[in-house]
């Protein structure tokens, strides 16, 4: 079985996680492959280094070396380097990144500055945390630069900040006007993003932020239209429980585009081409679109086997949404 999903950062790297434990305990899906579309909208130069946060999440966690408390960065990492910046007085200060996580940033931005594009470096980052032998690709929307900034309009008027300064800086407390993501106009998918769309035998929408991580994947030229065009299921997991992000700040995110926070209004906002929608049992018989067939389980990811089993429910849901 061929899957296809979006993905931002740690809601889509833990769903992937219990996808990959859910193929390994499931004799008939050995052999699967997963290619992931990773958001890049979060990318930020930081101490003139190229930050991938999505994509990087994505590789720790399925590398089985992410931070479990935090989500993101590196698990066991030191902070020497930051605390150096910080007594130079090099901002931003508010982003911490530890020593293991910069050696990624290093070798990204030497790569990049070598000529090798987005995807190429990837690749590299990938065979480094195993992604290969496990069966997965990991695909970055676009190989074009783009960075999702957030328009505020407080203190000195309107103005935009990039998206992480709103999020970890700011905590999201400032109400954002609108999201502008800047390059997307020229970007175009990276190679394979298509075709993985196209020919995958399921597309899945992990419960990533509907706005800033799987909206930014949809604005790349192309990518919605192969999703209403593919002859693959799509299938996605409500990022929403009773009206609240699970973590994180959805919630904001969709004030600001004017969208209710429910995992009905989320499914709406994909509904020219979802076929499956699993919510959290706290949100059944809450979902009516029409084409769109709703499940509903327990949707917390606690640990490794409780996403594994949502893993398993989406697919679930794919095969009964493809004879229908
Ligand atoms: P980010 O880029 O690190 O913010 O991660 P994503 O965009 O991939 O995922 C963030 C979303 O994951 C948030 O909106 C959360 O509500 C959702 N999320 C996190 N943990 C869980 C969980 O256990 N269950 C569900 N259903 N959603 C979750
Ligand atoms: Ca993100």
């Amino acid at each position: 079985m061929h899957v296809t999903a979006l993905s931002g950062g740690v809601g889509g790297a833990r769903f992937l996680r219990g996808l990959l434990a859910h193929i390994d305990r499931t004799p008939e899906l050995h052999g699967s492959t997963v290619t992931v579309i990773g958001n890049t909208g979060d990318d930020i130069t930081l101490f003139g280094l190229r930050v991938c946060p999505d994509l990087d999440t994505v590789l720790y966690t399925l590398g089985g070396g992410a931070n479990e408390q935090q989500g993101w960065g590196r698990a066991d990492d030191t902070y020497a380097v930051h605390g150096e910046l910080t007594a130079l007085g090099v901002p931003p200060a508010w982003f911490g990144l530890g020593d293991k996580d910069f050696g990624t940033h290093v070798a990204r931005s030497l790569w990049l500055g070598q000529g090798f594009t987005l995807s190429e470096v990837t690749a590299r980052l990938a065979a480094r945390w195993g992604l290969p032998e496990r069966g997965v690709t990991l695909l970055p929307m676009t190989d074009t630069p783009v960075e999702t900034h957030v328009v505020l309009d407080e203190g000195e008027g309107p103005h935009a900040v990039h998206f992480q300064e709103w999020w970890v800086r700011l905590r999201a407390t400032v109400p954002a006007e609108r999201f502008v993501v800047v390059g997307m106009d020229r970007a175009a998918p990276a190679p394979g993003v298509l075709d993985a769309i196209r020919q995958a035998d399921l597309v899945l929408l992990p419960p990533s932020n509907p706005v800033v991580s799987i909206g930014i994947v949809l604005g790349v030229p192309g990518i919605r239209d192969a999703l209403r065009g593919t002859r693959a299921p799509v299938v996605g997991v409500s990022p929403l429980v009773s009206g609240r992000p699970v973590r994180g700040h959805a919630d904001a995110c969709l004030a600001a585009i004017g969208v209710e926070s429910t995992a009905a209004a989320v499914a709406a906002l994909y509904a020219d081409f979802l076929d499956g929608w699993l919510v959290d049992d706290a949100d059944a018989g809450s979902v009516d679109l029409p084409g769109v067939r709703v499940s509903a389980r327990p949707l917390l990811m606690t640990d490794v086997e409780a996403a594994a089993d949502i893993a398993g429910a989406a697919l679930d849901l794919g095969r009964t949404a493809a004879v229908r």
